[in-house]
């Protein structure tokens, strides 16, 4: 099937959703990418800084770029000129590079931070208590140029739907511990919560996700 395709039927799946379709087009050429442009999607989703750079030169100027990867301190400054949100921040030193870097672009840098949710030792993230950590900290008090809008995280990979909604129900009850906590600074808001990909993503819209980060349903597997 074509990407178009696959894109009208996805959209159809999740219409009834009010949330952001990031189309992650990691691996994938740019002709492929353009397909989905021409398919009006305008949010990409990358995971290498390299990659991101590329395509951001060669795709049209009004499509978004979503860093959803891990991000290493060292490459934060290749991407700050033109980065939409960066989805996984999972260090207060990632934060403090991001910030470093953003003020020396002038530009403000809207960043979620990552949340460990999953069984799995492998995947990144932060804890909840690490979480409050970095939101209390002194040093994001002081930031001028991160904005802190919400958390991401990343389900199991797993064929056991019950534990996948376990996991997404557990970040939402953070997220929404957080949104109300009336001490936090003024460049926290919590308003998104990105969470759901190709396999997960009906259970992540029933639990509360506002940006879906998709690629196999949208482009085929990867190589
Ligand atoms: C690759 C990737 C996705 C998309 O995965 P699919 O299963 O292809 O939809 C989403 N989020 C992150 C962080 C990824 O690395």
């Amino acid at each position: 099937m074509s990407v178009a395709k696959n894109l009208e039927k996805l959209q159809r799946s999740i219409a009834s959703y009010p949330c952001l379709l990031v189309a992650v087009s990691k691996t994938k050429p740019v002709e492929v990418l353009m397909e989905a442009y021409e398919a009006g999607v305008r949010d990409f989703g990358e995971n290498k800084v390299q990659e991101m750079v590329d395509k951001h030169e060669q795709m049209p100027k009004d499509c978004k770029w979503h860093m959803i990867g891990h991000l290493q301190r060292n490459k934060v400054k290749y991407i700050i000129p033109f980065v939409h949100l960066i989805h996984a921040v999972d260090s207060a030193r990632l934060l403090k590079e991001i910030e470093k870097q953003a003020e020396k672009e002038d530009r403000i840098v809207d960043c979620l931070l990552q949340i460990h949710i999953a069984e799995e030792q492998s995947k990144f993230g932060l804890s909840e208590e690490e979480l409050f950590e970095i939101l209390y900290s002194e040093m994001l008090a002081k930031a001028k140029y991160v904005q802190i809008k919400g958390l991401m995280g990343m389900a199991t990979f797993t064929e056991d739907k019950q534990q996948v909604r376990r996991e997404f129900k557990h970040l939402r009850q953070i997220f929404d511990k957080a949104k109300v906590d009336a001490h936090l600074p003024k460049n926290v808001n919590m308003q998104k919560l990105s969470i759901g990909m190709s396999g997960d993503y009906q259970i992540a819209l029933e639990e509360g996700s506002t940006i879906l980060r998709i690629g196999t349903t949208i482009f085929g597997s990867r190589n």
